[in-house]
């Protein structure tokens, strides 16, 4: 006869079987990025060289496979899925993924699916976010200003990301800007921005530039640490620490003066691997466990082999035991070399 064991936590075996995902040193992996495109239209100056060689179009998974991968993630405890890329609206029929992932939160499977964009095709696809189940956004905006905004990103036009944002405001999604703070290119304009950012009700983040991939210039004329740019801003408004967190790696300060918050992301001056709670999948399938290390797991292959998803589910279980305790950015000033190889649109940052 079979025995049955009770619990008497009151947790059941299935409820164990879903316990999330924990690395070596402790930490649950619930939030998984998806690279769904390493393609874009635009060639942000930081981010990528302008003449830049994207991968052959038949190493990407289809839409269905990457809809197989995030789900298979989602059953191992995943519960915040981002979309991001390069830019994840210019992947064709990229609302096939959106609304099957929208499933898992209809049904509660996943707390939130969510999308770094640029903007530039939001104004198309915002309507269609909000009903597959997006209820907040990241969108990438460096500069108000039409012209830097063309400097900054080479190809794109400042007025379709600002059509964009009304257009997922108007869906009820809510919107948070990302900014990369860039010395000598946007860091006088960044109070100006926040004022803009929170006066339409979105929080505002900065982000230092990080050493990836190989671009046209020099990041290190570029850089500009956070400490720096709070300290300056401390100057004119009035800054508390607050505990708020959306489950990603920053740390928010509230602005008094304007009532909204301001975020900062660090990962040079402050790193912020202790709580590292995500991992990064790209369009080929390849798991990378940490942004600043090269380890990785194919999982492609994985995907491949088998229509059930067991050998699937034990080679992400090996990946994330590799998890490393964190990642080393320095920005070189004598080699001038990235501290990555692949660039922020393999991964999506
Ligand atoms: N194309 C989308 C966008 O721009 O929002 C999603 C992908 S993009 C790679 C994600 C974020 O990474 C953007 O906010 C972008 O500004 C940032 N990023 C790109 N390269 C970076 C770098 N070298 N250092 C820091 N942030 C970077
Ligand atoms: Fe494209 Fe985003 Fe990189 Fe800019 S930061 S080039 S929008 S992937």
């Amino acid at each position: 006869m079979n025995s049955v064991t009770i619990d008497r936590t009151g947790a059941s075996p299935l409820a164990e079987a879903k316990a999330p995902m924990t690395d070596p040193f402790g930490r649950a992996v619930t939030y998984l990025r998806v690279s769904v495109t390493d393609r874009c239209d635009f060639r942000c100056t930081y981010c990528m060289a302008e003449n830049m060689t994207f991968l052959p179009k038949k190493d990407l998974l289809t839409l269905e496979e990457l809809n197989r991968l995030c789900s298979a993630f989602i059953a191992k405890g995943v519960r915040k899925l981002r979309l991001t890329g390069g830019e994840p609206l210019v992947r064709k029929n990229v609302m096939f993924l959106v609304e099957e992932l929208g499933k898992h939160v209809h049904a509660g499977r996943l707390d939130e699916l969510t999308l770094t964009t640029n903007g530039s095709q939001l104004s198309r696809f915002a309507g269609q976010l909000a009903d597959a189940g997006v209820r907040r956004i990241n969108v990438s905006l460096d500069t108000l200003d039409p012209d830097k905004f063309k400097q900054i990103t080479r190809w794109g036009e400042l007025s379709k990301v600002m059509e964009g944002i009304d257009a997922a405001q108007a869906a009820g999604i809510h919107v948070k800007i990302n900014a990369v703070a860039l010395k000598d290119f946007n860091d006088a304009e960044i109070p100006a921005m926040m004022r803009w950012a929170h006066g339409r009700g979105m929080d505002l983040t900065l982000i230092e530039t990080m050493p990836m991939g190989e671009i046209d210039e020099d990041r290190t004329d570029h850089y500009l640490p956070l400490s720096e740019m709070r300290d300056r801003l401390a100057s004119e408004f009035s800054l508390s620490e607050i505990g708020y967190t959306t489950g990603g790696p920053a740390r928010y300060l509230e602005v008094a003066e304007t009532g909204g918050r301001l975020g900062l992301i660090t990962p040079m001056t402050h790193n912020f691997c202790e709580s590292c709670n995500r991992v990064r999948l790209t369009c080929t399938g390849t798991l990378y466990m940490c942004l600043g290390q090269d380890d990785a797991a194919d999982l492609r292959t994985a995907l491949r082999a088998s229509d059930d998803d067991t050998y699937l589910s034990q080679v992400i279980d090996d990946a994330i035991a590799r998890k490393p305790k964190g990642h080393d950015f320095i920005i070189d000033r004598t080699s001038n070399r990235p501290a990555v190889a692949r660039h922020m649109s393999v991964t999506g940052g």
